[in-house]
């Protein structure tokens, strides 16, 4: 008798165990599914502070498609467009309480007024991150366009038919949307004239080809793209910067400060002979020679750009 009683104790000590386990794995099932879900559905939710974006973006919800542009959402009041004529070519559609800023245009995108009004009911002003044909294909109806003078040379080339206002930002000058500011960093080394917009608030930037291509293309020299990587370094930094948007996102290449900090290491490795480059295999923008490393490489001219 008693060693029946005991091994009914037992057995309900043992069934009591089992429920108790069977509840705890249901409730962890239902949390890993909620958060799944969650996640899925609705993947911007916990990046308004601009914290958690990461390589899930290009999932994100598409508010515009057409042949030329898709525009997905990233956060409440910021967007992504990626044309597909060169590596996913990406331009920036940032919205405040007053007015909205595209930055960067595409290669070939036909009435981007009329597709951004679709997306921001707000006015829109264009600004370029550089002026690379596959950075400014869009700004033909826009009647005036920001971009930093220094790449004034390769405009007439490369927006020979733009018929509107061309306007200089200026070095470290706030743009003002209305509840939302934009700092304009020059970030010579890409190009001569190429510039970073950081919204401090949101933690994060959008550097054009200045950084994030995975494929650094310096149409400059090594001490110019080392200065610049040096300052953006401590600009990160300084005012914590998670990560950059790139000019080519492709939905794994934000930059990060550990990387621009690479970059101003190799480029001052090359030019104190302590690394040393070797021939470009292709994909370099016509530049000859490349290192290789950390996760970018970084092409440049051997008669131009060891300086
Ligand atoms: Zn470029």
């Amino acid at each position: 008798m008693e060693g029946e009683e005991k091994s009914i104790t037992f057995a309900l000590l043992l069934s009591k165990t089992a429920i108790t386990k069977t509840i705890m794995m249901m409730k962890r099932i239902i949390s890993i599914v909620f958060a799944a879900v969650l996640l899925g559905l609705m993947p911007y939710t916990a990046d308004a502070q601009g914290t958690e974006i990461n390589s899930r973006d290009l999932r994100g919800k598409v508010v515009y498609q057409d042949d030329e542009v898709v525009f997905r959402q990233l956060d409440e009041h910021t967007w992504i467009g990626n044309g597909h004529r060169v590596y996913n070519e990406s331009l920036y559609l940032v919205e405040g309480n007053d007015r909205a800023l595209l930055i960067d245009a595409g290669t070939r995108i036909p009435e981007l007024d009329k597709i951004v009004a679709k997306i921001t009911s707000k006015p829109v002003t264009m600004m370029l991150t550089h002026a690379h044909g596959d950075h400014v294909g869009g700004v033909g109806p826009f009647p005036e366009v920001y971009l930093n003078a220094g790449d004034m040379p390769i405009v007439p080339n490369n927006m020979r038919n733009y018929k509107g206002q061309i306007k200089y930002l200026n070095d470290g000058e706030v743009i003002d949307l209305g509840g939302r500011e934009l700092e304009v960093i020059f970030t010579p080394g890409h190009t001569a004239g190429s510039a970073t917009f950081f919204d401090k608030a949101k933690h994060y930037g959008f550097s054009g080809d200045a950084f994030g291509s995975t494929n650094l293309l310096v149409f400059t020299n090594l001490s110019t793209e080392m200065y610049t990587a040096e300052r953006i370094e401590n600009y990160m930094k300084k005012n914590d910067i998670h990560f950059l948007f790139p000019g080519h996102y492709s939905g794994d290449n934000l930059e990060t400060l550990q990387r621009v900090t690479d970059i101003k290491n190799m480029c001052r490795e090359i030019l104190d002979g302590e690394r040393k480059p070797t021939i470009s295999n292709g994909n370099n923008g016509g530049n000859d020679m490349m290192v290789d490393d950390k996760g970018v490489r970084i092409n440049f001219s051997s008669r131009s750009g060891m300086k």
